[in-house]
């Protein structure tokens, strides 16, 4: 295994930026390599400690001789947003210099080509500087994995829909509860970058088969618990080994992935209209009839028409909620995987 430091220069003198990557050198030939990366949001620390306890399985592998395909792994990889900690809270999700989201705006390539990345015209800020970077690491991989969390919320994947079925061994690998499948343009997310440069040579044969490109979101915010990112990186090392990137005769087919795959259209963000305390009714997880209570707002204390029900807009299972319970007006409450397509339907991407 080798390690390097990544630097990235700051905004103003003095201020340098740092984050380590680890490779690990493939031994076969033609084999898949993956790069895997976590905490893009910088305070999202879920996969960070999955990938800690996956780095050990592949140290051991490595040892061993079993790594067949090359490894890079970012387990944090936003240090800008991680040093982003404002009176007592971690930001890690909008750069404060541009307050532009550090998943949002990544180059676009019409190639899996380094040397297309434009040369900027005006200099570039800290947090443009490190999507460049992040992309030329990922850039060639077969695998990618970008391991975020959402607020409170199920194990689920984000991936693009022309990878579907072909990366159901995947969601099986990393145990996830669900699939929400996207179309059409993501504001230059990490993932929509990934695979990007595939999807304009689909027609010509990009290989879509073997590749794996998907957002990783690993439950909520709290979820960092030393038994979750056990299971996480075993997980992660299934899919590795399953995809024949660390050649292991223990680990056996991922078998089928029998959870929802639900189209983006279908996810409802549910909202609430006005401010106030947030009692919830549902959690992630749960099934839910039409009309059902999702959660009661309670907006106007003490008078007798001060709180408002919130109701499902349509069947579904909860697949996010919010992890505070204190809300503006128009704030979003929670997201639900809806049976039918949505009639506030997204596309590319649910949320800022
Ligand atoms: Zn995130």
């Amino acid at each position: 295994m080798d390690k390097t430091v990544e630097t990235i220069a700051g905004d103003t003198p003095g201020l340098t930026y740092s984050f380590p990557v680890y490779r690990f050198a493939g031994r076969r030939r033609g084999a898949p390599r993956a790069y895997l990366q976590a905490a893009l949001h910088g305070d999202e620390l879920p996969g960070t400690v999955a990938l800690d306890r996956l780095m050990e399985r592949l140290r051991q592998a490595d040892a061993e001789g079993r790594i067949a395909g090359p490894i890079t792994v970012v387990p944090a990889a936003n240090p800008i947003g991680r040093s982003q900690e404002l009176f007592g809270a971690a930001q890690g999700r909008f750069h404060l210099g541009t307050r532009t989201n550090f998943n949002r705006d990544f180059p676009l390539l019409s190639k899996p080509d380094i040397d297309l990345l434009p040369v900027p015209e005006i200099p570039e800020s800290a947090d443009q500087r490190l999507k460049r970077r992040l992309l030329e690491l990922s850039i060639g991989a077969d695998i990618v994995l970008d391991l975020h969390c959402d607020d409170e919320g199920l194990p689920y994947l984000y991936a693009p829909s022309a990878l579907w079925p072909a990366m159901s061994d995947c969601a099986a690998a990393l145990g996830v509860e669900a699939v929400v499948l996207w179309d059409g343009p993501g504001g230059g997310a990490f993932e929509e970058a990934a695979i990007h440069p595939y999807l304009q040579s689909a027609a010509a044969g990009a290989g879509l088969e073997r590749r794996v490109v998907t957002t990783v979101e690993y439950r909520g915010v709290l979820d960092v618990d030393a038994e979750l990112a056990s299971r996480d990186g075993e997980g992660l090392y299934r899919l590795l080994a399953g995809r024949g990137v660390v050649d292991d005769p223990q680990i056996g087919p991922a078998g089928a992935y029998a959870k929802p795959v639900v189209p983006i259209g279908h996810v409802e963000m549910v909202a609430t209209p006005v401010a106030g305390a947030v009692l919830y009714a549902a959690k992630p997880g749960d099934q839910v009839a039409a009309g059902e209570l999702l959660a009661t707002v309670v907006h106007a204390p003490g008078e007798p028409d001060g709180r408002l029900e919130i109701r499902a807009p349509q069947a579904g299972f909860v697949l996010t909620r919010r992890s505070v319970r204190v809300l503006p007006a128009g704030a979003n409450l929670l997201k639900l995987a809806g049976v039918a397509r949505s009639a506030d339907a997204r596309s590319g991407v649910l949320e800022d």
